[in-house]
């Protein structure tokens, strides 16, 4: 009897200390931010949903961009954001080949190559064969295609737009592989993390590409061009991504006897800052990503023919919007996880056949939808 009953008392010791566990792993951080309103952009929606031609696709992954960090973003901005001005909208499943969960190496292959991989991966299939990414796909058929990103440029979502590794780690040789990289246009962090690459990196590279250090400097270039500005992190970089990507449309647009382009642009530092559950952080990376966003609306609004999609790799942070109020610009956010986590990611669109991603698709679709698109007769 006494054996019984420090069994069972050890039994409720031991759920009691589970239960505990269980607990604090869920236990939300709690964060919260007051912005200054920076207005939106709403088009007239006249060439959204046509049925013209679509000649060029802009592609806006917010790394670690669930809604709630949509949602934190616009409530924090009055009420508003460019992205959530638009009408068209879907869901994108980011679950990779191997994992519930899946990393950006994972997710930006399955956007740059339209298959399902491993996390880790980058341009690989599961079989750790190389897979062509939609630069390689475009360029032979008349395309000029463009990066940018405000990560590094060995990051895994620009990262796999060129290279092709088995491990998204592996920094001196997805740098090896821009050398390769079907892009005319080429931007992401940073001139310091260039000059730390091997003389034959380096010089490979300046073999492809003219390296520019400033903006300014892009203007009139022949292509390929490579712009590596000094800083990509949010308190040194300005307004480093919408410029850069107001730049890169007008860049490839200009392209004399391409078909059109592709522009993939990375709003990179929204999951790092989930990822320390850092609310004011991630927030002003969303309302920056938001800039960019317009320059790509406000471009596809004069032009017609082009479609923009903007989405996510993956939700971050487990975020959860806990109380705000949108006048005063303030947000109060959880965080359920430090890590990415598995649910949906939205897709908002806008341009010709914006329509045809009202629905839930793969991530992989999403690629193989835009080759499609922009290949059809
Ligand atoms: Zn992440």
């Amino acid at each position: 009897m006494k054996k019984l009953i420090s069994s069972l008392l050890l039994l409720a010791v031991s759920v009691a200390v589970l239960a505990q566990v269980e607990k604090k792993e869920y236990t939300a951080f709690i964060g919260e931010t007051t912005v200054e309103h920076q207005g939106s952009y709403t088009p007239s929606f006249k060439v959204d949903g046509s049925n013209a031609k679509i000649r060029n696709v802009i592609l806006m992954i917010g790394d670690g961009m669930g809604l709630a960090a949509v949602n934190a973003g616009m409530y924090a901005n009055g009420g508003e954001l460019t992205l959530t001005n638009l009408r068209s909208f879907g869901f994108v499943r980011t679950q990779s080949a191997n994992n519930f969960i899946t990393d950006s190496a994972a997710s930006g292959t399955a956007y740059a190559c339209g298959i399902k991989t491993n996390n880790n991966f980058l341009g690989m299939d599961p079989d750790q064969n190389s897979v062509p990414n939609l630069p390689e796909k475009l360029e032979p058929l008349g395309f000029v295609c463009g990066v940018v990103s405000s990560d590094d440029m060995n990051g895994a979502t620009p990262a796999s737009f060129f290279a092709h590794q088995n491990h998204r780690n592996k920094t001196p040789q997805i740098w090896a592989d821009l050398a390769n990289a079907h892009l005319a246009f080429a931007s992401a962090g940073s001139m310091p993390v260039f000059d730390k690459q091997s003389e034959e990196t380096r010089n490979a590279i300046l073999g492809k590409f003219t390296l520019v250090d400033k903006l300014e400097d892009v203007k009139g270039m022949a292509a390929p061009v490579l712009f590596l500005p000094p800083s990509v992190q949010l308190a040194d970089r300005g307004n480093y991504l919408p410029a850069t990507t107001r730049e890169a449309i007008e860049f490839l647009s200009a392209q004399k006897g391409s078909k059109g382009f592709f522009l993939m642009v990375e709003g990179a530092r929204i999951d790092k800052e989930e990822h320390s559950n850092n609310c004011a952080g991630f927030v002003r990376e969303m309302l920056d990503f938001d800039k960019a966003v317009e320059e790509a609306i406000r471009f596809a609004e004069k032009d017609g023919h082009t479609l923009v999609i903007i989405s996510a790799d993956h939700e971050t942070g487990g975020v959860a919007l806990r109380g705000g109020r949108p006048a005063d610009g303030y947000i109060q956010t959880a965080f359920a996880a430090t890590g990415h986590t598995a649910i949906t990611v939205p897709v908002y669109t806008y341009g010709p056949k914006s329509d045809q991603f009202r629905c839930y698709l793969e991530n992989s679709d999403v690629s193989n939808k835009i080759f499609e698109l922009l290949t059809a007769k």
